[in-house]
């Protein structure tokens, strides 16, 4: 267990083709955290112990005869399970899809497994990807490592929470309006959200597909680089998917960034942002200052219609892509209809939890004759405009800084009864999709009670590797992503109340 607890992927991966600790037993002590910390975290959906075991063994084999090792060979990577696999179920967390399996791997999952990655297995998510704090799974919720009565953050809450407690070395994870940022903040980790059309969707269950980008989470700077690296790039099987070739995010990942110019919005910060939260973002800020970066205050006023844009374009979309599961394709279907629309209908009711309908509802309606000038198509011009903001920003700053979430991980069932607060969880990472640029949470502190806290830097599209070596300039004089959760046994018998 210590084994993965200690190390990155990339200390991990140099030393199994360094030859110092065998892929095999890496595998090990990845099921053993899983076994004795999982039944806690509920962070997998499904777990891939023997294929992993085989893989390895396999690792092993080609290091004795010499063949030349990928750039992940032997790390243990977690798959949020909306991204599709030929083995084990692609559930995305829905009855809809419980027995889903698909009949070909995602792009990235093709990429990860050239690059000598074991999958280990698939993480729970909100449905669908639609939610903050992973409570929307149909299966039961994930709990958050640093303190089992709290949220995860989400939707890629199962992919936090097992790359911070080391039950796989990093993971991929899908953001739509902040699905990677968000959770990785809250469980004190690296998340990155890719440009769009960075990173391949094809083989990506789609949500909203104008917003969606897969991306990774990682316990350093340098493992969301090295997993960037793996996965970035064309991909003819996505339209969307940038025709040009992808950058080197490793080369230069150690060289501070210099004469960087740091915006920080105005907008971002006030109300609804926790005192620590806000404290510990100025601290790392100043810390930028003192290593000789140029503060710049930027304004970005139309974020103030960034939660009601996204949850009407998202929902849009959402709407549309789900029309699929009827019953008839794809998933639950029904037993008895009375006839064809009852079959779509009760297939549907059955196999969607209530955020998915919900979502199904709003972007329909906004969708609807009549409603479609009103809804759909304002919030198509706001999102012109959030993308005018950033256009603006960047000519006077290279990247902003800004909290990633407004609160550390908060109570399980805080919020799952009221939608709307839910949905502000979202007020600082949607309008990073709506505008289609990268964004990446880094840890920069911890709360009073031992949570948490990120740092969320945007920037230009196609940004990344300057973001990354900005990002590790700070990791690298911090030792916030040296502290670890600890496994249920470590913990005090009687845990004192928070
Ligand atoms: N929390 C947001 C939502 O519920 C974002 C989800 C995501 O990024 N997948 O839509």
């Amino acid at each position: 267990m210590t084994i993965l607890n200690e190390l990155s992927a990339v200390e991990l991966r140099d030393r199994i083709t360094g030859g110092e600790i065998k892929s095999v037993d890496a595998a090990e002590a990845v099921f053993q955290a899983i076994a004795a910390w999982d039944p806690f975290l509920h962070a997998y959906n499904s777990t891939f112990r023997e294929s992993t075991l085989r893989g390895a063994e396999k690792i092993d084999r080609d290091r004795a005869a010499g063949k030349k090792p990928g750039l992940l060979s032997g790390v243990p990577i977690a798959i949020k399970d909306n991204i599709c696999t030929t083995f084990g179920t692609t559930t995305c967390s829905s009855k809809m899809l419980a027995d889903f399996r698909s009949p070909y791997n995602a792009s990235v999952v093709e990429k990860l497994q050239n690059a000598g990655a074991l999958i280990v297995g698939k993480t729970n998510l909100d449905e669908f990807a639609m939610g903050s704090s992973t409570e929307n799974s149909a299966f039961g919720p994930t709990h958050n490592p640093w303190n089992t009565r709290r949220v995860p953050g989400g939707s890629s809450g199962g992919s936090a929470a097992a790359t911070a407690a080391g039950l796989c070395s990093a993971a991929l994870g899908s953001d739509t309006g902040g699905s990677i940022r968000q959770p990785a903040s809250l469980c004190g980790i690296v998340g990155l959200k890719p440009t769009y059309g960075l990173v391949s969707r094809y083989g990506l269950v789609a949500f909203a597909s104008s917003l969606d980008q897969i991306g990774p989470l990682a316990r350093t700077v340098a493992d969301a680089a090295l997993l960037l690296q793996v996965i970035a790039g064309h991909d003819p099987r996505d339209s969307t998917s940038w025709p040009e070739p992808s950058d080197d995010y490793l080369s230069e990942l150690e060289k501070p960034l210099e004469e960087v110019r740091l915006g920080l919005p105005e907008e971002f910060t006030g109300e609804g942002v926790d005192a620590e939260v806000a404290s510990a973002v100025r601290t790392a800020v100043e810390f930028y200052r003192a290593q000789g970066a140029k503060i710049v205050p930027v304004s970005l006023p139309h974020t103030r219609y960034g939660i009601a844009a996204y949850y009407v374009i998202a929902p849009a979309e959402a709407a549309s892509n789900l029309a699929r599961y009827d019953g008839v394709h794809y998933g639950h279907r029904a037993a008895h209809p009375e006839d064809l629309y009852d079959l779509y209908a009760a297939s549907r009711a059955q196999g969607f939890g209530p955020e998915v309908q919900r979502r199904i509802m709003l972007g329909t309606y906004a969708l609807s004759a009549g409603y479609y000038d009103a809804y759909y198509l304002r919030a198509l011009k706001v999102r012109q405009l959030i993308k005018h903001d950033f256009d603006e920003a960047f000519q006077q700053c290279d990247f902003i800084a800004c909290p990633t979430s407004p609160t550390v991980a908060f109570e399980l069932g805080a919020k799952s009864g009221d939608p709307l607060r839910m949905y502000l969880c979202d007020v600082f990472t949607v309008t990073c999709n709506i505008a289609g640029i990268p964004g990446m949470n880094i840890p920069c502190g911890f709360s009073s009670d031992g949570l948490p806290i990120g740092l969320q830097l945007l920037g230009p599209i196609f940004s990344e590797r300057r973001m990354l070596r900005l990002a590790r300039q700070y990791e690298k004089n911090h030792d916030w992503h040296k502290r670890r959760p600890q496994p249920p046994a470590a913990e005090p018998r009687h845990k004192q109340p928070d």
